[in-house]
């Protein structure tokens, strides 16, 4: 596991990145018992010795002022916090959730989680709250990023599950990128792309479809500008053409798949002609992308944000799967549709189960003989797991606005940042009974809202897993001893659960007893992990689903015997039809807004923000609009302007670009209130969501944008 090295650090020890989907191998350079380096592990499979800079400076996130030393408790949201011992801390809060499920049933509580959680937490909190709670009101942060993705694989392929993995970059003829900014948002698996497409440039293409012209669609050979929100029609008209061209793979389609024929005549309406008049993409723009596409001998597409965060992301997942099976481009080697994931461990989150819809293993509450396999593991009377999904994210919120839900329990994130019209979360964590946060930093924006606030061991500080995007698991040892009274989250779960009573159904000792439980429980599916082990991670490395008995060293692929996880094995080509965004522009409000990230900011930046070197190279959020559209509002670059929403306003200084379409502007969503009230993206955005995935709208809502003369540079 360790690595020495004759330099002024100790040793190297391996582990994993805490940011992205990509999963970076990481060495961590110890100095006197604290990380005082990193640097990329030449030898994990997924970055081979790459990184970011936000993981370059990972050690100065770790020892802050603001870490949260011990568990603080406090009557009312006005009131000061007082110190409490985890003991009191822990029956204080079973003594209040018992009451407030005695009086109001178990769908009175809700835990909200985050992708920043191990898979040994995650299973404990689900575990908690779906077995022993008897709510499904378990959700998580990662409704936000790819929920869309997970509903687009079950209902296109039989089962979630990304069926590609990083070395299928190595061989791939064509790229296909799609509501991502890969280069800023997972520039690892960019530079691989680059690596692939400079080694090869005659051969290999990428096609990136985006409003802006992002570094990643610089590099492209082919740009599509596309208006946000019109993917399904864009994605449509290419189907439309490979079917003319007759680029299909007609015996993949016959023996592989269902449901061609519906397809087939619902594409026939998106000529390329009429995709343009919808998403302003010209009309050989689209075509020149269908025939590269369907001519390439192998194609990978890529996508995250731009494609998940929709009131019709389900069906623009549909509609890319439609792409590579109707190609045959699946199942084999360089080809397949590749959902990149937003954090570090939002899939080990999907395989734990949890959302909440969803029990460990792929498995789903709505499933009476799912219900019975966990109720059976856990040791739970029959009857025990509630047959309805749980609340949503959003919705949980919505709940506690409307006093339906009494208590929530956040985890390691940052809603009144990350979610969708900050009001709406505001308003529901006031109204809220009791609000508990366990993070690793406080104030935060959520745990201004808290009544109870509990220490979190991060990053380094304790033990665990995690399966990045290829769904490879990764070992995190723990490298130092969390500051104050913090506490692994799955300890701080554990314990409550045993003061609830639940002694037999949490008596875990480490991380590991939990891993080899949860390792049991996906025996015989889709993700198995049943050759996966802490010794074997150790000692082998990081380990792609389904690692088994029988394959150890794990699957790089998914669907190679072209077999899908369905009733008759094959998979389902779906009809979709295009929707817009649901909030439309008009006099009032005529820019459609477009909200993302930065390359050197993670998410709320309660972590990036602390480091110098990144607060100064994105100190601000900017927003982009088009030359046209400046003109037309009497706005100069780097002039201060108001942006506008039906629900709220902000104030920032904006960049006036060619590289963003005329009617479309940008602002990243990183920055919430607490760094001025009018600098978060989320007092712009829209909580309309997706009838199948629950996900929200984050990608596009109408504003109107004004300069401002009287602007107020110290708004905090
Ligand atoms: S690309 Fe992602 S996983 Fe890799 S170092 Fe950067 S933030 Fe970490």
């Amino acid at each position: 596991m360790e690595i020495t090295e004759q330099s002024a650090i100790d040793r190297w020890v391996k582990t994993y990145c805490p940011y992205c989907g990509v999963g970076c191998g990481l060495l961590a350079g110890m100095k006197n018992g604290a990380v005082a380096k990193i640097k990329g592990d030449p030898k994990h499979p997924s970055s081979r010795g790459d990184l970011c800079l936000k993981a370059v400076y990972l050690p100065e996130t770790l020892r802050t002022d603001d870490r949260l030393l011990y568990p603080q408790i406090r009557s009312c949201q006005e009131g000061p916090f007082k110190r409490a011992t985890w003991e009191q801390t822990f029956k204080y809060l079973a003594n209040r959730f018992r009451q407030i499920i005695d009086e109001h049933g178990p769908e009175a509580v809700a835990f909200y989680g985050s992708g920043q959680l191990t898979t040994e937490e995650y299973y404990v909190g689900n575990k908690l709250a779906k077995g022993f709670l008897g709510t499904n009101n378990f959700d998580t942060n990662s409704r936000l990023c790819m929920a869309s993705a997970v509903a687009g694989y079950k209902t296109s392929l039989g089962s979630d599950g990304p069926p590609v993995a990083y070395d299928d970059i190595d061989s791939a003829d064509c790229f296909f990128l799609i509501g991502s900014n890969t280069a800023d948002c997972h520039p690892v698996t960019f530079k691989r792309i680059k690596q692939r497409k400079l080694s090869h440039p005659d051969k290999v293409m990428i096609v990136a479809v985006d409003p802006r012209r992002t570094e990643t669609a610089d590099f492209a050979d082919l740009h599509l500008p596309i208006r946000p929100g019109t993917d399904i029609a864009l994605l449509n008209a290419m189907l439309h053409v490979l079917i003319e061209q007759d680029l299909l793979d007609a015996n993949f389609i016959a023996q592989h798949t269902n449901g061609f024929a519906e397809l087939k005549e619902t594409v026939k309406k998106y000529s390329p002609k009429v995709a343009e008049q919808i998403c302003g993409v010209p009309e050989c723009l689209i075509v020149e992308a269908a025939l590269i596409f369907g001519k390439a001998k192998s194609a990978i597409s890529l996508w995250s944000m731009g494609v998940n965060q929709s009131a019709v992301g389900v069906h623009k997942n549909n509609a890319i799967h439609n792409l590579h099976l109707a190609t045959g481009k699946i199942g084999k080697r360089g080809s397949g549709p590749f959902s990149l994931t937003g954090q570090p461990n939002a899939m080990g989150g999907r395989e734990v189960g949890g959302m909440a819809h969803l029990l460990p293993g792929y498995r789903s509450v709505e499933n009476a003989l799912h219900r019975d396999e966990v109720e059976g593991f856990w040791g739970l009377p029959f009857g025990s797991i509630s047959p309805r999904p749980g609340l949503a994210a959003l919705e949980q919120f919505e709940a506690l606005a409307t006093g339906k839900l009494k208590a929530i329990w956040i985890l390691c994130t940052n809603p009144a940042v990350s979610a969708p019209d900050i009001d709406v979360i505001e308003k529901a964590l006031r109204q809220a009974e009791l609000v508990i946060v366990q993070d690793a930093y406080h104030p935060t924006a959520t745990t201004k809202f808290a009544h109870v606030i509990l220490p979190a061991a991060q990053w380094s500080e304790k033990e665990g897993v995690m399966t990045n995007s290829e769904r490879r698991i990764t070992y995190m040892p723990k490298l130092t001893e969390p500051p104050g009274e913090a506490l692994p989250d799955w300890q701080i779960l554990a314990r409550f659960a045993r003061e609830m009573g639940f002694a037999d159904g949490f008596p875990y000792e480490s991380s590991e007893e939990i891993f080899t439980e949860f390792v049991a429980l996906t025996e015989n599916t889709l993700c198995d992990y049943s050759g996966a082990s802490y010794t074997r991670l150790k000692n082998y490395g990081p380990l792609q689903w389904p690692v088994t008995n029988s394959h150890p060293d794990g699957t790089v692929r998914l669907y190679q015997e072209q077999r899908f996880p369905t009733a008759d094995g094959k998979a389902n080509l779906i009809a979709v039809e295009h929707a817009g965004p649901v909030e439309k522009t008009d006099d009032e409000y005529p820019l459609l807004l477009t909200t993302g990230r930065v390359k050197v900011h993670w998410h709320t930046m309660t972590r990036t923000g602390k480091v110098e070197v990144l607060r100064k190279t994105s100190p601000e959020p900017i927003l982009d609009i088009h030359r046209a559209d400046a003109r037309r509002y009497g706005i100069h670059d780097a002039d201060f302007v108001e942006v506008v929403s039906r629900r709220g306003k902000v104030m920032v200084q904006c960049r006036v670009t060619e590289e963003i379409p005329r009617g479309v502007c940008f602002l990243p969503f990183h920055w919430g209130r607490e760094h001025g009230f009018f600098k978060a993206a989320n007092n712009l955005t829209i909580s309309a969501r997706d009838p199948v995935s629950r996900q929200p709208e984050l990608k596009a809502c109408a504003v109107r944008v004004r300069q401002v003369l009287d602007f107020p540079l110290e708004d905090n």
